[in-house]
C-alpha cells in the first residue's frame, strides 16, 4: 500500500484497521474487509482531512467546501491527465449526482433515481440498484428525472426517489433495506432529487414541488430503521390550525389571507444543506414560493417566511434556530436552496465562523452561521431586479421594475436574473488555499407577466401553479431567440473576504458543471457545450481540456484507489434548462448521453462512441386541418402541461422527443400516448389532466409548430440535424 500524497510514512507502522482507515488516503483489501463497504460514521466524515482518498458525503465534508487535500494530480502535471475507465447510464437524461467513494467503491445515481455501485478503480459493476421510480408520476417533477446522488452510512446507501420515497439498500448486496414515502399528502406532486445528508445518525431529505403547488418541509429519519425522527415545515400550513411549533410562529404572521394553503406556499427545500457538527446546526436552503405571484398566494404582502432563505436547524430536536431571507416575498423563483458552504475566514483580522451561498437572486452572501447576522453581499453579475443590499436591514432593494404583480396593465417585465438564477444547484467550491469560491455562474434574463386574474388550482398533478407568466412572454420565438442570444455562462472566481471576481472564464451558455477544487492548485469543471476542463486554481489558466461528448452539469470528485488518485465526471446532457427551454438551450450544441468519466495520469481508455436516441426522427406532418382557435386552446394546454419536458413552444432541447418530429406511427396514436401507452418510457400519463378535445387541440398545435418548422428551414431542431 503506498501512501495518499503528502502523508508520511511513518502512519503506516501502525495497525489496526481502524487506525489506518483514520489516517491513510488509500485503503487495502484487508481493511475494506474488515469493516465492510460503505463503513462511514459521523467520526468519519468529520475526520474526512485524514482520509482524503475517500469521498464519504456529497461535498466532500458536512462543511461542503467541495474541496479535495489530495494533490498527486497539480498544475504541473494535469497535462498528462487521461481516461482510466468509462461506465455507460442505462437512461440518456440529466446527470446530476455527486458519486460518494469510499474504501474503493464508488456508489453514484442516474436518472430516475437508480443507483450504481461501481469498483471505483476499473469501472466495474459491483451491483445495481432500480427504485422503480413511479413512471406514470414523471409529469409531477419539474425538472428532468434527475438525481444529485446518494449518501451512505453504516453499511448501506440512501437515496432519495424521483417519486418521493427514500430508500435504504443493503451496501454490500445492493438489495432493499427500508423504504419509506415522504409525501405529506399524496394528493399533491412531490418529488425527490437531492441527495441525502446523514448527521448524528439521521437521514435527512427535502422535496420538490413548489411550481405544482406543494408545501416545503424536510425530514429527518432514524438511519438504521427508517423511522421518522422530525419534520420541519419551511412555510405555514392552515391559519385556522395551531401553529406547528415556533419557527410557524415566526413564518406565520408574514403571509396574509389564506390562499397559500390550495397553492401550498412552495419554499421548498430540494437540495442544499451543510452541518456544523461544534454547533450541531444544520443549514438548509429554502426554495421558491408556490405559486410565484404574491398576489395569489398572499395577496401581494408580506416576506413570506421561510422562502427563499436560508435556516439553521438544531439538528437533534428539529427545532429552528435562525434564518436569513434573501429574497423576501419571492415572486421570481428566487430560490434560496443553492450550495450552502460553510468555512472559517478571516474578516477584518477575525476569524468568523461563515456559511456563503450565492443563491439564485445574484447575491453572493457571507453570514455568520453562529447567528444568521449578514456580514457582506455583493452581486456577481449585474441585477436588474434590486439595486443593493442593505446592511441595516440585510434586505435587498428591489426595483420597481422588477415588481411584475403590481402592474395594472400586465405587461411582461424583463427580469435579471431570473429563474435560472445567477447561479442555481450547480455546485460551488470553496478552496482553503486559495481562499476563492468558485462559482458556476449564469447571466440570464427573463420576462414575467401577471396574470390578470387568480388561476384555479389545478386540479391535475403535473401541471405548474405559478400564477404567472414567466419565460414563455411574449410568446413570440423572435423575442425569445433574441433574449437567449444574450444567455450565457461563466466560472466566476469569487473572494469572498473582498466581495470581489478575482478571475473569471466565459463560456457560451449558462448551466455548466459543478465545480472541484483541490490542493493542487486545480480548479475542474465540466461545460455545458461537452467539455471537461480543469484550471489553475489561483490564475484561472486553462491546464486541460477533453470532450465528453455530451453537456455536463455535475459536479466532479477526486479520490485515491491504492494510492493514485483519480478524477470522475458524471456527465450527461438534460435537466430544467434543456427540457424546458428547448430552443435556448440548443446553443450549447450537445445530446445527452449519460455516463461516468473518471480520469487519472497516463489514463489512456477511450471515450465510447454514441448513438442518439432520436437521431432517426424526421420533420413529415400530416396535412394540417386544426381551426386557429383549436391551435390557440392546443396552444395553452401545451403550455401548461408538455413545456416543462417537451420546451417552450414545442422546440425540444434534444432530451426528449422534438413533438414536431413525431412520426405518422405516433400521430396515429397522439392520444394514447398522452393517455399512458408510453409510461414505462418516462411519459407520464395525462388521463387525469387532459379532456379528449384538449388533446386533439394540443395534438393540433404541435402539428401547426411542425408546419411552422418545415416553411423555415434555417429553424431546424437540433434533433434533425444528427445523423
Ligand atoms: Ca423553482
Amino acid at each position: 500500500m503506498k501512501p495518499a500524497s503528502g502523508k508520511p510514512a511513518r502512519f503506516l507502522t501502525m495497525t489496526t484497521a481502524l487506525a489506518l482507515a483514520l489516517v491513510g488516503g488509500s485503503t487495502t483489501f484487508a481493511q475494506d474487509a474488515a469493516r465492510g463497504p460503505a463503513a462511514v460514521d459521523g467520526a468519519r466524515i468529520v475526520n474526512a482531512d485524514k482520509e482524503p482518498g475517500n469521498w464519504m458525503t456529497t461535498g466532500r465534508t458536512y462543511d461542503e467546501q467541495r474541496y479535495s487535500p489530495l494533490k498527486q494530480i497539480t498544475d504541473k502535471n494535469v497535462d498528462k491527465l487521461g481516461l482510466a475507465w468509462t461506465y455507460k447510464i442505462d437512461i440518456d437524461r440529466g446527470v446530476e449526482a455527486t458519486p460518494i467513494v469510499v474504501d474503493g467503491v464508488m456508489y453514484t445515481t442516474g436518472p430516475f433515481s437508480i443507483v450504481y455501485a461501481l469498483d471505483a478503480k476499473t469501472g466495474q459493476l459491483k451491483w445495481k440498484y432500480d427504485p422503480k421510480s413511479d413512471r406514470a408520476r414523471a409529469g409531477e417533477a419539474c425538472c428532468d428525472a434527475v438525481n444529485r446522488g446518494v449518501a451512505v452510512w453504516n453499511g448501506k446507501v440512501y437515496v432519495g426517489v424521483l417519486d418521493g420515497r427514500l430508500e435504504a439498500i443493503d451496501a454490500k448486496s445492493g438489495t432493499k433495506v427500508w423504504s419509506v414515502d415522504t409525501r405529506y399528502d399524496t394528493t399533491r406532486s412531490i418529488s425527490i432529487t437531492g441527495a441525502p445528508r446523514i448527521v448524528e445518525g439521521k437521514v435527512i431529505i427535502g422535496n420538490g414541488g413548489a411550481e405544482y403547488g406543494t408545501r416545503g418541509y424536510i425530514t429527518a429519519y432514524d438511519a438504521e430503521t427508517g423511522k421518522q425522527d422530525w419534520r420541519f415545515w419551511t412555510v405555514p400550513g392552515d391559519p385556522d390550525k395551531p401553529a406547528e411549533n415556533k419557527a410557524m410562529e415566526i413564518a406565520r404572521p408574514t403571509w396574509t389571507g389564506r390562499a397559500f394553503v390550495t397553492q401550498g406556499g412552495g419554499g421548498t427545500v430540494w437540495d442544499s444543506m451543510s452541518y456544523d457538527p461544534e454547533l450541531k446546526l444544520l443549514y438548509i436552503g429554502v426554495g421558491n414560493a408556490s405559486s410565484w405571484n404574491p398576489k395569489f398566494r398572499s395577496e401581494g404582502k408580506g416576506d413570506n417566511l421561510f422562502l427563499s432563505s436560508i435556516v439553521a436547524i438544531h439538528v437533534d430536536t428539529g427545532e429552528y434556530a435562525w434564518h436569513y431571507q434573501t429574497t423576501p416575498g419571492d415572486a421570481w423563483d428566487f430560490t434560496a436552496t443553492a450550495h450552502i458552504i460553510l468555512a472559517d475566514i478571516k474578516i477584518d483580522g477575525k476569524v468568523r465562523k461563515v456559511a456563503m451561498q450565492s443563491p439564485k437572486n445574484g447575491y453572493f452572501y457571507v453570514i455568520d452561521r453562529t447567528n444568521g447576522k449578514l456580514l457582506s453581499a455583493k452581486n456577481i453579475i449585474p441585477l436588474s431586479w434590486s439595486s443593493g443590499v442593505d446592511m441595516k436591514t440585510g434586505r435587498p432593494k428591489v426595483n420597481q421594475s422588477a415588481e411584475y404583480w403590481k402592474d395594472p396593465e400586465h405587461k411582461s417585465h424583463l427580469v435579471q436574473p431570473a429563474f435560472w438564477g445567477a447561479h442555481d444547484w450547480q455546485p460551488m467550491s470553496y478552496s482553503p488555499d486559495t481562499g476563492l469560491v468558485y462559482i458556476p455562474t449564469h447571466i440570464m434574463s427573463a420576462y414575467y407577466q401577471d396574470l390578470a386574474k387568480e388561476p384555479p388550482r389545478r386540479k391535475f398533478k403535473s401541471a405548474y401553479q405559478l400564477g404567472a407568466d414567466a419565460g414563455m412572454v411574449p410568446e413570440a420565438e423572435k423575442e425569445l431567440r433574441e433574449l437567449a442570444n444574450t444567455w450565457s455562462g461563466k466560472l466566476t472566481a469569487w473572494d469572498p473576504k473582498t466581495q470581489k471576481m478575482v478571475w473569471e472564464v466565459p463560456y457560451k451558455t449558462i448551466f455548466n458543471g459543478g465545480v472541484l477544487s483541490t490542493a493542487g492548485n486545480l480548479v475542474f469543471e465540466g461545460t455545458a457545450d461537452g467539455r471537461v476542463v480543469a484550471y489553475s486554481a489561483d490564475k484561472g489558466k486553462k491546464l486541460w481540456e477533453q470532450p465528453a461528448n455530451t453537456g455536463v452539469m455535475a459536479a466532479p470528485i477526486t479520490y485515491t484507489v491504492d494510492g493514485e488518485q483519480y478524477v470522475t465526471f458524471m456527465v450527461g446532457w438534460g435537466g430544467a434548462f434543456s427540457t424546458f427551454e428547448g430552443g435556448i438551450s440548443l446553443n450549447a450544441g450537445v445530446l445527452p448521453n449519460a455516463q461516468v468519466l473518471t480520469y487519472k495520469l497516463g489514463g489512456t481508455a477511450k471515450l465510447p462512441d454514441f448513438k442518439y436516441k432520436y437521431a432517426d426522427h424526421k420533420l413529415d406532418p400530416p396535412p394540417l386541418t386544426g381551426t386557429p382557435e383549436q391551435i390557440a386552446e392546443g396552444q395553452k394546454a401545451f403550455g401548461a402541461n408538455c413545456s416543462q419536458c417537451h420546451g417552450i413552444n414545442a422546440v425540444s432541447g434534444g432530451v426528449l422527443p422534438d413533438l414536431r418530429l413525431l412520426s405518422k406511427e405516433n400521430h396515429a396514436r397522439f392520444a394514447a400516448i398522452v393517455y399512458g401507452a408510453r409510461v414505462m418510457d418516462g411519459m407520464p400519463s395525462f388521463a387525469d389532466g387532459l379532456t379528449m378535445q384538449q388533446v386533439e387541440e394540443v395534438h393540433q398545435y404541435l402539428i401547426k409548430r411542425a408546419h411552422d418548422l418545415k416553411d423555415s428551414p434555417t429553424r431546424e431542431p437540433r434533433a434533425a440535424q444528427q445523423p
